[in-house]
């Protein structure tokens, strides 16, 4: 099964990510990392440079989120196969079933709120990469081609 999710960017259009090596986390323009020509399937993290698989560096709260509408997906399923099976049991004089649909977890959208980090634009692909840019990092790498920006 396949589960569809979106999650909403910042007000410049970043989404957050987060680097399965070194926990930093740092963000991409989301018309960047999948659009109609090119869609990435691994990326570099700007602060360790390390290249993983795009589903790596996704962030706690979009596996919680992709887990959320994984359970409501389930619980559809065992709502309706449970609602046929009492629908036939009604009929019976021998057995009796209560059936109430299962709750529903309510899901809520990821936005990613506007932060502090610096905008970084590569200087070979020409694509973006939102980091935090501290003191005490001098080199930022480029999440597409892994060039230090
Ligand atoms: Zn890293
Ligand atoms: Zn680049």
């Amino acid at each position: 099964m396949d589960f569809e999710f979106s999650i909403e960017g910042d007000s410049e259009g970043y989404v957050q990510f987060e680097c399965p090596y070194c926990e930093s986390e740092f963000r991409l323009m989301a018309g960047e990392i999948q659009n109609e020509e090119e869609y990435y399937n691994e990326i570099f993290c700007p602060y360790c440079g390390l290249v993983d698989e795009m589903s790596n560096f996704y962030t706690r709260e979009a596996i919680e989120y992709a887990k959320e509408l994984a359970m409501n997906y389930m619980y559809d399923e065992l709502n309706k196969a449970f609602g046929g099976m009492s629908k036939k049991m009604k009929k019976s004089k021998f057995i009796k079933m209560k059936w109430k649909p299962l709750k529903k977890i309510n899901v809520q959208e990821i936005r990613t709120e506007d932060s502090a980090e610096e905008e970084f634009e590569c200087a070979s692909c020409n694509r973006h990469v939102k980091v935090l840019y501290c003191a005490g990092k001098s080199k930022v790498f480029c999440s597409y081609c892994g060039v230090d920006i």
